[in-house]
């Protein structure tokens, strides 16, 4: 089977892990994609679902990793090959002067990327009725695996020996949307321009779009090298009855913002992250896609998973006849107006981890392999 649709499959099914505990720790809970765990195929690190209901029940199996980590995964006790897992990274293993493990500020995602929640609160996550039903920001929190906020210092701290101890390549700063106009705009500045000052990690850092488009430069100049503003659904009714708080922000004042960012940090550099699954049909969800890549946005389109605990931890994720039908086409589309994710300088569309796409990218421009 060729490894983009490897990648759909296991995205969509989970897998099942003989061995839990092989590997760096699954993701549980948290801002974004969770439930998951990073597993390199054919190269490609991506992540996996496992902790998800689909997960339990999928013909996917892999079995423990033997002396060298590496494991082979199966179909229904058909053996298709080989895949390994990323180490437990040494930072892990840190604390700082006062005492917080520096897991808790931040952590490693796919295989060289460290990513961290600055504010673990969310004005969308008061209530039921605003909350974004995939979002499980408050989750990690409550269980005690992150702390409410994660100061510039401390950021800097964890991202210095992360570079140095384990080659982190890239990060990725997302936040809870603050009270306030600029959205968390603000906060991203100040804790990118601490890392900045650190050590040379190029960074990505991901917010609702701002009241005032002035963030976008004082963002790039406090050392940002990419953005991320997240559609999550591309037409209004799906995004009204998905994430009801954050739908009153519109698409139209996403694509305004989206405008004004790409000026600033360059064609390619402005991404948008958005669920496939959540009820946007496949030519919605391209028409989308069709305007973002013509103003040089970057379509980071993924398989919606379910997270355990929160409102849509029962909705199904989306075929991998589905995703194909979005990715393949749309691989074309980005390819044919210059975005490419080896271009991108930070973040997940670089990372490419949550999706086949970077895979489609890689097989249309030739550069890819068959398992
Ligand atoms: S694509 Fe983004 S959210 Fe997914 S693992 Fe990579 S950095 Fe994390």
């Amino acid at each position: 089977m060729p490894t983009e649709r490897l990648i759909n499959e296991l995205q969509s099914y989970g897998v099942r892990l003989v061995d839990p505990r092989a590997g760096a720790d699954s993701r549980r809970g948290g801002a974004g994609p969770s439930d998951h765990k990073a597993i390199t195929i054919d190269g490609m690190t991506v992540m996996v679902p496992v902790h998800t209901a689909p997960a339990f029940e999928s013909p996917y199996l892999v079995e423990k990793p033997d002396a060298y980590g590496r494991s082979r995964i199966s179909r229904d006790g058909l053996v298709l090959g080989e895949v390994s897992f990323p180490l437990q990274p040494k930072f892990y293993g840190l604390s700082t002067a006062d005492g917080v493990p520096y897991s808790k500020i931040a952590v490693l995602h796919g295989r060289d990327v460290l990513a961290t929640t600055v504010l673990q609160t969310c004005i969308r996550y008061q209530s039921r009725t605003k909350t974004c039903q995939f979002c499980a920001i408050g989750q990690s929190l409550a269980a005690g695996r992150t702390i409410a906020h994660k100061t510039p210092a401390q950021l800097a701290e964890v991202a210095k020996a992360a570079v140095e101890l384990d080659g982190v390549r890239h990060m990725v700063m997302t936040t809870g949307t603050p009270p306030g106009k600029d959205r968390g705009a603000k906060i991203l500045a100040e804790s990118a321009a601490a890392v900045k000052a650190a050590v040379d990690l190029p960074i990505q850092v991901q917010c609702e779009p701002p009241d005032d488009d002035a963030w976008f430069a004082r963002m790039s100049e406090a050392g940002a090298d990419a953005l991320g503003m997240h559609l999550e659904a591309v037409t209004e009714p799906v995004r009204a009855r998905i994430m009801p708080g954050k739908a009153q922000v519109s698409v139209a004042r996403y694509f305004e913002a989206f405008e004004a960012a790409v000026p600033v940090f360059g064609r390619g550099q402005v991404s948008t992250y958005i669920l496939a699954g959540l009820g946007d049909t496949r030519e919605e969800i391209l028409d989308v896609c069709d305007r973002l890549t013509r103003i040089g946005v970057y379509p980071f389109v993924v398989p919606f998973v379910p997270i355990s605990g929160t409102p849509l931890e029962s909705h199904p994720t989306p075929s991998p006849a589905f995703m194909n039908a979005i990715l393949g086409p749309l691989s074309g589309m980005m390819i044919a107006r210059g975005l490419k994710a080896i271009d991108v300088k930070a973040g997940c569309a670089k990372c490419g981890a949550c999706s086949a796409l970077s895979t489609y990218e890689r097989q249309a421009l030739g550069q890819g392999g068959c398992s």
